[in-house]
């Protein structure tokens, strides 16, 4: 498995001391780098401080913490449904798509539906890039692929298209690698993929 796409939710209780996380009171998150991918921590400050570590994060970061609401805006439903490509996007784990998830995590960073915590450069010279959802609290482990300004108009297109529901995700997955006159095996390249 692709360590680039990692989605990790916020824990509703302290991972030190197991007791509940206070709506809307501080909380320190973490990230733990393991064989598998990440490991989160989210924890009442007091006892991130006082525990004993034995390890370095990979990441980690001061937020706050906003206990699960039932009932959601309507308002909120275009912003959402970008939230919604985002985690399938990155449970898809399409390395076709690794431009339109990070443009698509930079849109939805500027309208404040997520925040950037961290980036790590890696020894190979990429960059992870560390979101949190401002609300639910998810972290997105995303892969900056340092994409060249004149082709981010074209990825954002792509975006859109994904968002107003006029191309598929396997219709832009082709766009990507697909020579000019393949589009007839587009449908079929994405049923097997
Ligand atoms: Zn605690």
């Amino acid at each position: 498995m692709s360590q680039e796409w990692n989605i990790r939710s916020r824990g509703h209780v302290c991972s030190i001391c197991q007791k509940p996380l206070v709506d809307r009171a501080p909380v320190v998150s973490a990230l733990r780098e393991n064989a598998g991918g990440y490991e989160r921590f989210d924890c009442h400050p007091e006892c991130w401080k006082t525990a004993g570590r034995d390890w370095e994060p990979f990441s980690q970061w001061d937020g706050v913490y906003f206990a699960p609401v039932k009932e959601e805006k309507k308002e909120a439903l275009k912003k959402e449904d970008a939230g919604e490509l985002l985690r399938k996007l990155m449970t898809l784990d399409d390395p076709a798509m690794k431009n339109v998830v990070y443009v698509l995590a930079v849109m939805l960073e500027r309208s404040k539906i997520l925040v950037e915590r961290d980036s790590k450069e890696q020894p190979d010279g990429s960059i992870r890039r560390v979101y949190e959802d401002r609300r639910q609290g998810d972290t997105f482990v995303i892969l900056d692929p340092r994409l060249r300004l004149e082709n981010i108009g074209e990825v954002q297109q792509q975006v859109v298209a994904l968002l107003s529901g006029t191309k598929t995700l396997g219709e832009v997955a082709g766009e990507g690698d697909a020579p000019p006159d393949a589009e007839g095996d587009e449908a079929a390249d994405a049923e097997t993929a």
